[in-house]
């Protein structure tokens, strides 16, 4: 690892479980200063915090509910002044409100977009001043093979991840020229919280379509991020990396 891999600040939101935390501890492991973020896991978010401590690396728990503007912005101050400027940012707090369309509420569908996809346009502004300043960043984001390929029930989510890929292209074509990537990942079926409630059936019929032969692991997403995170990657940018074991080809 290099001295400026050590000396790095990554911010992953929503790092208290699941693909945030695996990211967390990743980046972590590869030298990184993690600012490991909670809505409403701090107990969690201290075990991540304990985790990479133990291991010898450097972190502490921020906690902010990302769908408030205002939250963003604390967030992103209190980072800063505990570690200074953030270099690598990672959008990865989500949630899911399932329905159908016509079922869904006007509540569903502004949760969704405000968590998953308001909140990373304004952390990724809030982080770029500096980045750019400092000539180095990375803002990885965390969408879905979904917002690539639609999903019946999911209106609300696949929209804020397909919004989250177009962001991606955005973002990299305003920023790239200045040393900073912009990112996103796109997971496919992944064990985590977030599937678990699923019905088997569902399940079963989602394993059938992948070749890879099983359900993807928080480390399998981590190490993308990572990668997108890393200096080798300084020439990938405005890409959608998706790690869904074959699910979907284009
Ligand atoms: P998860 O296990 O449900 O964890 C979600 C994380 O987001 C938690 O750390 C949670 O914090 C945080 N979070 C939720 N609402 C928040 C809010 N309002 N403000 C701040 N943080 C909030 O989910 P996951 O499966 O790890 O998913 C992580 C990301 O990957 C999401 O963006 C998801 O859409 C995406 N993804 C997941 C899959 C999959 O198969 N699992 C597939 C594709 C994409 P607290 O626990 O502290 O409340």
């Amino acid at each position: 690892m290099s001295d400026a891999t050590m000396q790095r600040i990554a911010l992953v939101t929503g790092s208290s479980r699941g693909l945030g935390r695996a990211t967390a501890i990743e980046l972590a492991q590869r030298g990184h200063t993690v600012a490991v973020h909670y809505a409403r896991g701090e107990d969690a978010a201290n075990e991540v915090v304990e985790a990479i401590t133990a291991a010898g690396g450097r972190a502490a728990a921020f906690g902010a509910d990302v769908a408030d503007t205002a939250a963003c912005t604390t967030l992103l101050e209190q980072v800063t002044e505990t570690f200074g400027p953030i270099d690598v940012l990672v959008n990865n707090a989500g949630i899911t409100r399932d329905t159908l369309a016509m079922r869904m509420k006007d509540d569903d569908w502004d949760a969704v977009l405000n968590t998953n996809l308001s909140s990373a346009f304004r952390l990724a502004r809030g982080v770029l001043r500096s980045m750019l300043k400092a000539r180095w960043g990375r803002i990885v984001n965390v969408a879905s093979v979904v917002g690539l390929m639609g999903n019946a029930g999911q209106a609300n989510y696949v929209a804020s991840k397909a919004g989250l890929i177009g962001l991606t292209k955005t973002l990299a074509r305003e920023v790239s020229s200045r040393g900073v990537t912009v990112n996103a990942v796109a997971p496919g079926f992944i064990a985590s919280d977030m599937t678990a409630g699923l019905d088997d059936a569902l399940k079963e019929r989602y394993l059938a379509q992948i070749p890879a032969g099983r359900f993807g692991e928080p480390e399998d997403v981590a190490k993308a991020v990572a990668f997108l995170a890393s200096d080798d990657a300084s020439y990938v940018t405005g890409q959608t990396l998706v790690i869904d074991g074959g699910l979907w080809m284009p």
